[in-house]
């Protein structure tokens, strides 16, 4: 079996060449939309087939395989955000990976496994861990039992403890060569490959979820909608945007506004090249440190993404604050 994708090649060798001594606590780092969580499932996959082929990769087809490939294996774990629902019914995303789900796994990797094999426990994000959970899967990382491999993935490797990122080794894994990223998605029947590249900021699979259509779609509303900024009234435009997804939404803006301080500073659009005329108008027209100042408050609310309890009207400040950029 080859790597989930063509530029994960080298650490997947890398981690294959490690089957029968894997490192117990690993730590997969880099940026978002490079495939770190499909490297990490692969692993898993890999490490609990029961007949692995020659090189280490995972076979698909004994009992092992068949339980993971649907979610059922007794010796793996996924710790990551879970949704919840709330007083009114209404389901979001928890922003932080929380002690009970540790102490879960704590308890898991106590049992003898089920298998005669490996045991795996994946966290992803990692960085999502809350103090207290990262504190209780510090105790287990300090001293795995035997055949237990724990896997965190993270973009934001600097926000995990520093103890736990000490306990792990680290593989980390960068953008792709664009040229690599640009032939895969053509070959994924995207036909925008080298636009979308740079919308993503390099990183092919967001590239490919813009090309699935709905998020282009999104992208286009906000950003005709900041681009008019003499038509821009912040109540009607902060009750439409509230259906659009946190994570797009915060994306499109930050964008844009990196495109305005591109413009500012260098002259030249870098993301979205489709709204180059209107960027370079605003950017022109927009004051510099106010503009660091949003972008710097864009790129910090990123960490928290969740659905607030009134998302319009938190969008409704964020456009009246935009709109000052320009006074
Ligand atoms: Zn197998």
């Amino acid at each position: 079996m080859s790597a989930p994708y063509p530029w994960l090649e080298t650490p997947w060798q890398r981690l294959l060449a490690t089957r029968a001594r894997p490192a117990q606590a690993l730590l997969l780092a880099g940026p978002r939309g490079v495939g770190k969580g499909a490297l990490a499932r692969a692993w898993a996959q890999a490490l609990l087939c029961e007949a692995p082929q020659p090189d280490g990769a995972a076979c698909g087809e004994c009992p092992a395989c068949h339980w993971y490939e649907t979610d059922t294996h007794p010796d793996f774990r996924l710790l990551t955000l879970q949704e919840k629902t709330g007083k009114e019914g209404e389901t979001r995303m928890a922003t932080a990976i929380e002690v009970d789900q540790a102490r879960e796994a704590v308890d898991f990797v106590q049992l003898s496994t089920y298998r005669a094999g490996f045991r795996m426990v994946l966290v992803d994000p990692a960085d999502s861990l809350n103090v207290a959970a990262a504190n209780a899967l510090l105790k287990v990382l300090e001293e795995p039992p035997l055949n237990t491999v724990f896997v965190l993935v993270s973009d934001q490797p600097r926000r995990l403890l520093p103890t736990i990122r000490s306990r792990c080794s680290r593989i980390d894994i960068g953008l792709p060569p664009a040229d690599q990223a640009a032939q895969w998605l053509a070959g994924q029947g995207v036909d925008d490959a080298a636009n979308l590249l740079a919308l993503s900021g390099g990183t092919p699979l967001d590239a490919q979820r813009w090309a699935d259509g709905a998020e282009l779609d999104e992208r286009r509303g906000v950003l005709e909608g900041l681009a008019l900024l003499d038509r821009l009234d912040p109540v009607t435009l902060g009750e439409r945007w509230k259906a659009v997804s946190p994570q797009t939404w915060h994306n499109v803006a930050y964008k844009w506004l990196g495109d305005l301080l591109a413009v500012k500073l260098r002259g030249s659009v870098q993301f979205n090249r489709d709204f180059a005329e209107a960027l370079t108008q605003l950017g022109n027209q927009a004051d510099l440190a106010k503009l660091l100042a949003l972008a710097r408050t864009q790129a910090n609310e990123g960490r928290t993404l969740a659905h607030p309890l009134n998302r319009a009207l938190q969008l409704e400040a964020w456009l009246i604050q935009y709109r000052h950029v320009f006074d």
